[in-house]
């Protein structure tokens, strides 16, 4: 995915004044200081600072700053380190832009150090200063040290300087702390398009999506016009909550608004509309571009991957390497996932040694986890397992969770309690675990196992989170959560549920005991609970409020329930829509009775 960071604030002041030289030397001075311009390698950097050194010039502050900050423009940090290093007073611009250099690197906290050891020489740090170290912040999510420069920004009467506030916004933001985000934001005297971008890209980070359309619809009221990067985290907030409606609002103004459709919109757009379950879309907007690089590559086939689309994920594959793309590990993960999806074990294996065998990529934990998926769905249990203990990297709960899940399909309570063992070792407070294992015991008609495993969560005070559910019906996103009776439209979604399951009482469908008795996600245990299941609470208002036929998306947090997956399907037959849901882990598209899914997820 790109990366939305801030604009640049304008350059650094450039205190480069004539200091020290004496009047005789001028004339040589200059022609260093030309020459020195005219060095546009590290190489000729490094050729004009060895002869440098042993000019009588070699501690003259003006060319010694002016040597160090050509290094760093030409990317050589290490030898501009060492000047800056040993200079007994370095002036205030190459304090900061040795700080900018290392975050721009990803050296984080060594550019919070520079920082700190720039207020310990007594030094004050300016407008530029606060502007550098605040990402730098931002990214080791150090909240302390944001404080800290906040209030010193206070003291020096800099917060309120467009720059200043906007970095600090964006700080607060990604550390976590979006509330205080917000109060900066909005007591701004002077907002600029990146303090909205600051701003919404940080409630989409934090996924807080109304929200980010929210400051979205103000950045409109005020005439300030979109860029790239507020598309780019406005379409994040529509792929999370599943916005299709909004999604494409934002990308028709986008176009409107003339903002330029690089490669990080573009990639955005496809996982806008994959996420949206709209893979049509997703193809139509890689099929406009001109020019795509792997991200977008990668967007789409991980997009029919994720879709059940794995031939076409396959097609895509070949297509990109013969225009001479090189697949990376995220690709990869498009391509076994959608192996994994459709079943398909012997191209799962081909595709897993393709990637270090042609090129040079060692699988990682989330390579693993389709690998065992895969196997598992495929009831090789014992292969899957085996593959696990013989990982070269050390397996994450997602690996052991995909094998846990497999053996719930395949009610092996065997492999399943060997497996939840070392779950609850990597993440005793998970309550996921033990709803799994329940399930697998459950699965397994083994009830006692059941009733274990919630004791053993009761008495470890361990909560599981809560189930929610949402769709969009015009524009508004409308979420549930289990036997919800929030909506204003209850009364008429509980009476559509419940004539909807009598009419699949009489197509034959019987509540699912195993999920009744096992499945306690979304909490509650009677039989009348199931048909409140969030997702059911969706479909039923989906079916009220829109016109017949129209196709119905749901998002739901956790995986979808055996019931719930087996209601949706009669559904999909007695109300003639098509309903896709996404769930925690992959897409299901339920049409004619059937899912995408072929009852393995
Ligand atoms: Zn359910
Ligand atoms: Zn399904």
């Amino acid at each position: 995915m790109s990366k939305v960071t801030m604009p640049p604030p304008p350059a650094n002041s450039n205190p480069f004044k004539l200091s020290t030289s004496n009047a005789s030397q001028l004339p040589k001075f200059q022609e260093f200081a030309s020459e020195l311009q005219k060095c546009l390698s590290i190489r000729h950097v490094k050729e004009f600072h060895a002869r440098f050194v042993k000019t009588n010039f070699s501690d003259d502050v003006f060319l010694v700053t002016r040597l160090a900050h050509r290094h760093l423009t030409c990317g050589n940090l290490v030898y501009a380190r060492r000047i800056f290093d040993k200079m007994k007073n370095p002036p205030i611009f190459l304090w900061n832009e040795i700080i900018k250099h290392h975050s721009r690197r990803g050296l984080h906290q060594e550019s919070l150090n520079v920082f700190r050891s720039m207020l310990e020489s007594g030094v004050h740090p300016n407008e530029f200063t606060f502007t550098f170290v605040l990402p730098a912040c931002a990214a080791v999510k150090s909240v302390s040290d944001g404080y800290m420069i906040h209030s010193l920004a206070i003291r020096r009467n800099l917060d309120s300087n467009s720059f200043v506030a906007t970095a600090l916004v964006d700080m607060y933001a990604k550390a976590g702390n979006v509330s205080c985000a917000r109060k900066l934001f909005d007591k701004m005297p002077l907002k600029v398009l990146a303090s909205y971008n600051a701003m919404i890209g940080g409630y989409a980070i934090n996924e807080q999506c109304e929200k980010a359309m929210e400051i979205f619809d103000v950045m409109l009221k005020e005439g300030v016009e979109i860029d790239a990067v507020t598309m780019v985290s406005l379409l994040q907030a529509c792929a999370y909550v599943g916005a299709l409606q909004r999604g494409r609002w934002i990308h028709q103004h986008g176009m409107r608004a003339k903002v330029p459709i690089n490669v990080y919109v573009a990639a955005a757009l496809i996982h806008m509309y994959v996420r949206c379950g709209s893979i049509v879309d997703a193809q139509k907007v890689f099929d406009e571009m001109s020019d795509r690089d792997l991200v977008c590559w990668t967007a789409i086939i991980s997009g029919f991957a994720l879709h059940g689309l794995p031939e076409m994920a396959e097609s895509m594959f070949v297509r990109m390497v013969r225009e001479g793309l090189k697949p990376d590990g995220v690709t990869f993960v498009g391509m076994l996932t959608g192996f994994s999806h459709g079943g398909m074990v012997e191209k799962g294996r081909q595709y897993f040694n393709l990637m270090s065998e042609s090129y040079g990529l060692r699988p990682g934990l989330e390579h693993y986890s389709c690998m065992v998926d895969m196997l598992g769905r495929a009831g090789k249990l014992k292969e899957a397992e085996a593959l696990v203990k013989s990982m070269t990297v050390n397996p994450d709960a997602g690996v052991w969770g995909g094998l846990l899940n497999a053996c719930r399909i395949h009610k092996n309570v065997k492999i399943a309690e060997r497996v939840v063992d070392e779950l609850l070792r990597l993440e005793p407070e998970n309550a996921g675990w033990y709803v799994s294992m329940s399930n697998v015991y459950a699965a397994a008609k083994q009830w006692d196992g059941v009733v274990r495993m919630r004791l053993m969560m009761k008495e470890r005070g361990i909560t599981k989170p809560p189930g929610w559910s949402s769709i969009e019906v015009s524009k508004r996103i409308h979420r549930f959560t289990v036997f919800d009776r929030s909506h204003p439209q209850s009364d008429a979604i509980y009476r559509t549920l419940n004539d909807l399951e009598e009419r699949m009482r009489k197509m034959g469908y019987v509540a699912e005991m195993s999920c009744v008795l096992g499945n306690f996600e979304e909490g509650g245990l009677k039989e009348d609970l199931l048909c409140g299941h969030s997702e059911r609470l969706a479909i039923a208002f989906g079916i009220l409020s829109t016109p017949s036929g129209e196709v119905l998306r749901i998002i739901k947090n956790l995986r979808v329930c055996v019931d719930c997956h087996t209601a949706t399907k009669y559904i999909t037959r007695i109300a003639e829509r098509e309903i896709i849901v996404r769930d925690a882990k992959r897409f299901h598209h339920f049409k004619d009775g059937k899912c995408s899914c072929g009852d393995y997820w």
